[in-house]
């Protein structure tokens, strides 16, 4: 008998990776996303066929990182936008509970809440949120997207109480203004859910995959934003005390 469970279509895996979540985390790539950010340093996640995996693939593969997590530590769902296969992640979130195993949603915002996606989020441990813009025109300009799908899903982890880190990349000559910190920090102002507020900085690794896959760079000759800039940036943003932790 043909295998008839769904599959996923994965991009790549980080094992003991650090950076998307707390403690020890288990990365899993998925393939898709509905923004096309000038900024993007994973245009090679956008779409097209990666490698497929079953639920129970997946958990097979990770509980053997298990000892590695300790408290804090699990999967973290990232992109591309992990929410364009929200029902496949609706299962596997709740399969690796079922092994002790905690899930992070690092997620654009940039899908409709449909059910399946409400029921992702909902599993979710947390959600890791990239916030690009304060407004439509900014989304539109440089993501080709809305930021009423972001807004939507704040308020949707507001409501279900998930506690949620906003993520934010500062682009020389875009967003790395006083002016623009002040605007973010005005569209999250008030959400209880927001755990932690982090900008990241702009960087230039990811520009060789343009050249790869042939795709334009719109920021070619864009430097990398520099770490003392960002430290500035985010005392500055920190000092408004906008997050709940
Ligand atoms: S949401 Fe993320 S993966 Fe998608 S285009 Fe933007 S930066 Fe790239």
């Amino acid at each position: 008998m043909t295998d008839k469970q769904p599959t996923a279509n994965i991009h790549s895996f980080e094992s003991l990776a650090t950076l998307d979540g707390k403690g020890i985390r288990y990365g899993i790539f998925f393939v898709g996303c509905p923004f096309r950010c000038v900024y993007c340093h994973n245009p090679d996640t956008w779409s097209g066929e990666g490698k497929r995996y079953t639920v129970d693939e997946l958990v097979k593969k990770i509980v053997r990182y298990k000892p590695y997590f300790g408290k804090d530590g699990g999967v973290t769902l990232s992109g591309g936008e992990v929410l364009v296969q929200s029902a496949f992640a609706a299962k596997l979130e709740k399969k690796l509970a079922k092994e002790g195993i905690g899930v992070a949603l690092d997620t654009s915002g940039g899908v409709p809440l449909t059910d399946d996606v409400k029921d992702a989020l909902s599993h979710a441990e947390m959600v890791i949120l990239d916030l690009k813009f304060w407004d439509d025109e900014h989304y539109v300009r440089y993501c080709n997207g809305s930021i009423s799908t972001v807004l939507d899903t704040l308020e949707f982890c507001e409501q279900k109480n998930v506690p949620v880190w906003i993520r934010t990349v500062m682009v020389p000559g875009i967003n790395d203004k006083k002016e623009c910190i002040d605007k973010y920090a005005e569209t999250v102002r008030g959400y209880k859910c927001v755990k932690r507020y982090q900008l990241l900085a702009f960087h230039t690794m990811g520009f060789s995959k343009y050249e790869k896959l042939g795709i334009k760079n719109p920021l070619e000759g864009t430097p990398a934003l520099d770490r003392k800039r960002l430290d500035e940036l985010q005392a500055y943003l920190d000092a408004k005390e906008i997050t709940n932790e």
